[in-house]
């Protein structure tokens, strides 16, 4: 399989190639050459199979650099019922049944009890497998104001030929997101708490990468959200979820995804792509509405960070979505000049853009449809989930519900994919529910554990003195 760039560079890449990067050199995201097509006979064999054999299923149809043995070793290494807590790794329970079938998808059972763990725990060990390989080491440097860091430190912990320096804003992060991180021990992972916001975090990383020669020198890498290898694995547990509430290929069912970078539902759209039988994907935002205001107008507005709001789903909290340039790249029949225009000069231009009208209609044949969540919503929904089912859901998970809800059709199953459990946003629960969240037993009493950091003000020269210095160490 090759890889091209979604605005048009027509080098051709291959896996290994792409893995270690973030965008193409013309400012693109990587996309595979094509979407290979998954028959009937095919989707009833993969019916039987573990997660961990699932995964090698699908990734070998876009890895072709990796020989079969040890990808699928990889694979199998990676989701196990020991680090995810069951053999389904990604369980489906039933919220409703009757007329209205509704269901949620546990993505959130890994380590660090958001959904990042299910692409980034199988990156660390890509990772550490092709840095072996090429006789290299990596530095990954990154900002985080909750998941993304802890779920990156969680997947490189002790991994060889790779260092984590993950920068965070001061006090500023959940006192259990913080104790996540910050508790770790390991040789190879450096919490630095930055003296101010995470825009200083963002722009401290950015200041850094763009030092080309510091970059070289110290083989600065980042794990973020636009790497594809993460967005190919997130693609397995579509499929799994299907296989789920489903007993034949020919039920179609839809999947609800509470979103921020378009990375998790842009999974969904390559799923749907290879002939998953997936009738509506139900792009769920909070008040951070830049997707919401897409799929129901065709015009794509980046915001400020000034009209970026703080919510109570927070890692949903985005200004753009940095990997829905990917959809528009297959929704305008991958017309890369076109995609380049929309986000290079357009984008900086206009700080946005128009779909024809055109261009808008062929939305619906991608199966797109959305709506937004507010904090008042996701109060809600949790309360009446809690009271009608015993089911205590964290605040992401309840914005995905609440506009899974509004697109219910009769006989049509629903997948609500749960994308965080509730210990991770104790005050929103506690606000809800007048209880404390329940957490599992592994992780009672981490907010005592030692912590590892060290306090940096913002300042980029002193990060990268801290970077050198750990390197030649
Ligand atoms: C990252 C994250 C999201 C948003 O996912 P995207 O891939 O950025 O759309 C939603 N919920 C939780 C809990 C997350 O950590």
């Amino acid at each position: 399989m090759n890889y091209t760039s979604t605005r048009g560079d027509p080098t051709p890449r291959r896996f290994c190639e792409i893995l270690l990067e973030g965008l193409a050199p013309d400012g693109g995201l990587y996309l595979p050459a094509h979407y290979p097509q998954i028959g009937d006979a095919t989707l009833t064999r993969w019916r039987g199979l573990s997660y961990a054999d699932l995964a090698f299923e699908i990734l070998s149809l876009y890895i072709d650099d990796i020989p079969a043995a040890d990808l699928k070793a990889l694979a199998a290494k990676t989701y196990t019922a020991a680090v995810y807590g069951s053999e389904a790794i990604v369980p489906v329970r039933q919220l409703q049944a009757g007329d209205h079938p509704l269901y949620i998808q546990a993505l959130s059972n890994g380590p660090t009890l958001a959904f990042k763990d299910m692409a980034m725990q199988l990156l660390g060990n890509l990772f550490e497998y092709e840095l072996a390989r090429r006789g290299e080491t990596l530095n990954i440097l990154g900002a985080t104001s909750g998941d993304t860091g802890s779920a990156a430190e969680y997947a490189m912990r002790g991994k060889q030929g790779v260092r984590v320096f993950m920068l965070s804003p001061e006090g500023r992060m959940s006192p259990f997101q913080q104790a996540q991180m910050f508790s770790l021990q390991d040789a190879n992972i450096h919490n630095i708490a930055v003296q101010g916001v995470f825009d200083d975090c963002q722009d401290i990383v950015k200041a850094v990468s763009n030092d080309l020669d510091f970059k070289r020198r110290y083989k600065i890498g980042t794990v973020n959200s636009i790497n594809w290898a993460r967005l190919l694995a997130q693609v397995v547990y579509y499929f799994a979820g299907y296989f789920q509430v489903t007993e034949r290929n020919d039920q179609p069912v839809s999947f609800a995804v509470p979103s921020g970078n378009f990375g998790n539902v842009c999974a969904g759209h390559v799923a749907r792509c290879m002939g998953l039988p997936i009738a509506q994907l139900v792009v769920a935002t909070n008040e951070n509405d830049v997707l919401d205001e897409f799929f129901r107008t065709g015009r794509y507005r980046v915001r400020a960070s000034s009209e970026t709001f703080e919510t109570s789903s927070p890692s949903m909290d985005i200004s753009k979505a940095s990997n829905f340039e990917r959809f528009v790249f297959d929704l305008l029949d991958r017309d890369g000049a076109r995609v380049a225009d929309l986000f290079g000069p357009g984008l900086a231009r206009d700080g946005g853009f128009q779909l024809t009208p055109a261009e808008f209609e062929r939305i619906a044949g991608f199966g797109f449809v959305s709506g937004k969540s507010s904090h008042a919503d996701r109060l809600a929904t949790i309360r009446s989930t809690w009271q009608a089912h015993q089911d205590m859901i964290d605040t992401h998970t309840a914005d995905g519900l609440k506009v899974a809800r509004e697109h219910l059709q009769p006989g049509l199953p629903m997948i609500v994919l749960e994308t965080a459990l509730p210990a991770k946003f104790a005050a929103t629960i506690e606000e809800a529910l007048g209880r404390q969240p329940l957490r599992p037993a592994a992780l009672v009493g981490i907010e005592a554990l030692p912590k590892r950091f060290t306090v940096m003000p913002v300042d980029a020269a002193q990060v990268k003195a801290f970077v050198a210095r750990h390197c030649a160490a």
